[in-house]
């Protein structure tokens, strides 16, 4: 992310198409029951004039190790009185039931940490996840973070290619997985993998297993002894490897250190209102930054109930959760609204919902009309929030204690500078004070979430800041209250049921398969997922357009790629349009998708062709 470019028609296009742009919907102001605690910020304007993160770091010093995450999530509670309290209730996918004191993750946690000792695994060493929401996620995460190696939580739906990238750039030398992925996903590539050393396969179902050259999770951590000592650590000490996708090039890695948890656990309860009573559930995937940050770490460090459901959306699965669960605080995302909103007002008019108190969202435009009918169906707002892998912590939200503006981001977060620039073909930046200008959005850096790097790739990492501005590659609009509104990416990144997916990745891949001699690839509104995946192919001569064949290729990157990250559909032109430079216009190519004027297509390369 961060990436340059004036994507005018790409972004646009996106929200527009896809959700009828922008209407200008009534705000939604709020009452509180009276049996609801009072928000966290109670007056946002004071909230931000007085905090200092100077004063919110010091308030995490002392601790007896540094600043160490595992410590806060978990051990910061077993001395008082939430250490018996139920930190996680899984949902297993066909009805198991668990759950988790503090206390007992801890002691887990200990084990896992034990067992990487056992393995040699020094700090600093990458210990990836490929794993469900199952318990063991949150042991593996919390284990590794308190042994100080790095935690990389990959996404168990990508397919190979994915995954070998994500593992050869952040040179994995520890994999946690199941025995399902394993065999589908990791043993065809084991042997690429030159820098893992060691898999811990956690068993189908969650029994013992006895795979050739991996470890059992049941004999290596569960039989572990569980004294362990968080030796110290260094607020910068590195915690988590998270990928993100770039137009071009290879994904890429943002590093965050262990002082991140200050920023996830203050805006837990920014953001997200969360209270020590709550039961928490956030739907996010653990192998995407919010599965971490607000799926992990930031509600144990508030002592709240977690709910974790193995299970894939489903209306009624999910409102049953809900109600059964009485959850007081749902953090989830459009696509998900969305689905919910096509199963209708009926499911949740025949539950018992009364338990919800503060419902939030992320990861894609929130469009307006999914606010006002949440406001309708639930009888709260969701409250739309933003963020980004490379910032770690939510930036920009609504807050419990003001009014909601249906199609707004809401407000910057105390502590944080956010900017509406422009960049100068000099490459110089210019702020844009005015309200109700698109240009891109900016944070002033320094906030304690923010990426440290991308994994060794230095020349990406500076890319992103200028002018003491880090450039998120999102274009928004700040009206003259302060409130962000998304206008969309600066760059051809895709964003697809919530999914971050470089369309650089995507064309390679299908440029392995015999047929395809070309593949440029767009992000096409959906009303549903945002937006789906499309790739325009030219094909190799002797080969026949058809649906047989698109119907091949598509089969063919969903096995390479996995099925979140494959073209759902396939055009076939006679060449992809490309600069002089050699660049694919994708921006072009969506255009025409799209039926909007062209725009300057002066460095177009021949002709190209629809
Ligand atoms: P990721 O790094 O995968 O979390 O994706 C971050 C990107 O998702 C942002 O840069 C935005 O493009 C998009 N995004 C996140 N939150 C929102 C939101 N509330 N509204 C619109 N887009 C969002």
């Amino acid at each position: 992310m961060g990436a340059s470019g004036s994507g005018a028609i790409a972004a646009r296009g996106t929200n527009a198409a896809a959700f009828g742009g922008v209407a200008n919907h009534p705000r939604i102001s709020k009452t509180r029951r009276a049996d609801e605690p009072a928000p966290n910020v109670a007056d946002y304007d004071e909230a931000r004039s007085t905090f200092r993160w100077s004063d919110a770091r010091r308030a995490f010093e002392g601790r007896p190790f540094g600043l160490n995450i595992a410590y806060e999530a978990l051990d910061r509670h077993l001395d008082g009185p939430r250490a018996d309290h139920v930190a996680i209730r899984w949902l297993g996918k066909h009805g198991e039931r668990e759950e988790w004191t503090y206390r007992s993750l801890a002691r887990e946690t200990r084990r896992f940490a034990r067992a990487l000792e056992s393995l040699e695994i020094a700090p600093g060493d990458r210990v990836y996840a490929l794993l469900g929401r199952v318990p063991e996620l949150f042991v593996t995460a919390l284990g590794t973070l308190r042994h100080r190696a790095v935690l990389c939580p990959m996404f168990s739906a990508f397919g190979p290619d994915p995954i070998r990238a994500r593992m050869t750039i952040g040179q994995a030398r520890v994999l946690v997985t199941t025995e399902r992925l394993y065999a589908r996903k990791i043993a065809p590539i084991r042997s690429e993998l030159g820098s893992l050393e060691h898999v811990i396969l956690v068993g189908d179902d969650r029994a013992s297993t006895a795979v050739p050259g991996t470890h059992d999770w049941a004999t290596l951590v569960a039989s572990a002894p569980d004294e362990h000592a968080i030796a110290p650590t260094d607020p910068e000490t590195p915690a988590l490897l998270h990928f993100t996708s770039g137009t071009t090039g290879t994904p890429k890695g943002a590093l965050h250190v262990h002082e991140a948890v200050v920023m996830h656990h203050l805006t837990g309860g920014w953001a997200l209102d969360l209270h020590p009573d709550d039961v928490f559930w956030c739907t996010a995937d653990p192998g995407w930054v919010t599965g971490t940050s607000y799926g992990i770490i930031a509600p144990l460090t508030h002592g709240v109930t977690m709910i974790v459901d193995e299970g894939e959306l489903d209306a009624e699965r999910w409102y049953d959760t809900l109600a059964r669960e009485r959850v007081t605080v749902w953090y989830t995302a459009p696509t998900a609204i969305r689905m919910l909103m096509k199963a209708g007002a009926e499911p949740v008019r025949t539950r018992d919902l009364s338990s919800l108190r503060f419902l939030a969202s992320v990861g894609e435009p929130l469009n307006p009309d999914a606010v006002v009918w949440s406001q309708e169906v639930f009888g709260r707002p969701f409250h739309d929030n933003w963020w980004q892998t490379e910032t770690g912590g939510i930036m920009v939200a609504n807050l419990a204690s003001a009014e909601v503006r249906p199609g707004s981001m809401g407000r910057p977060l105390p502590g944080v500078e956010a900017g509406i620039v422009r960049r100068g073909d000099d490459g110089s930046i210019e702020e844009i004070v005015a309200p109700d200008i698109e240009g891109e959005l900016a944070l002033r850096p320094g906030w304690p979430s923010m990426f440290r790097a991308y994994w060794g790739q230095p020349d990406r990492y500076a890319k992103c800041f200028a002018d003491g501005w880090y450039l998120t590659g999102d274009l928004a609009r700040r009206d003259a209250d302060g409130y962000f509104w998304f206008v969309g990416r600066a760059d051809d990144v895709i964003k697809s049921a919530g999914h971050l997916v470089g369309p650089f990745e995507v064309e390679s891949a299908l440029l392995l398969h015999p047929a395809v001699a070309e593949a440029g690839v767009i992000g096409k509104p959906d009303p549903i997922a945002g937006e789906i995946i499309k790739a325009f192919v030219a094909l190799k001569p002797g080969f026949a357009a058809g649906d047989a064949l698109s119907l091949e290729i598509i089969g063919f990157a969903r096995k390479h790629l996995g099925p979140a990250v494959a073209p759902r559909e396939i055009a076939f032109v006679d060449s992809v349009p490309r600069t002089r430079s050699g660049k694919i216009m994708r921006r072009l190519l969506k255009a025409r998708e799209l039926g909007l004027p062209e725009g300057d297509t002066s460095t177009l390369e021949g002709p190209g062709s629809s």
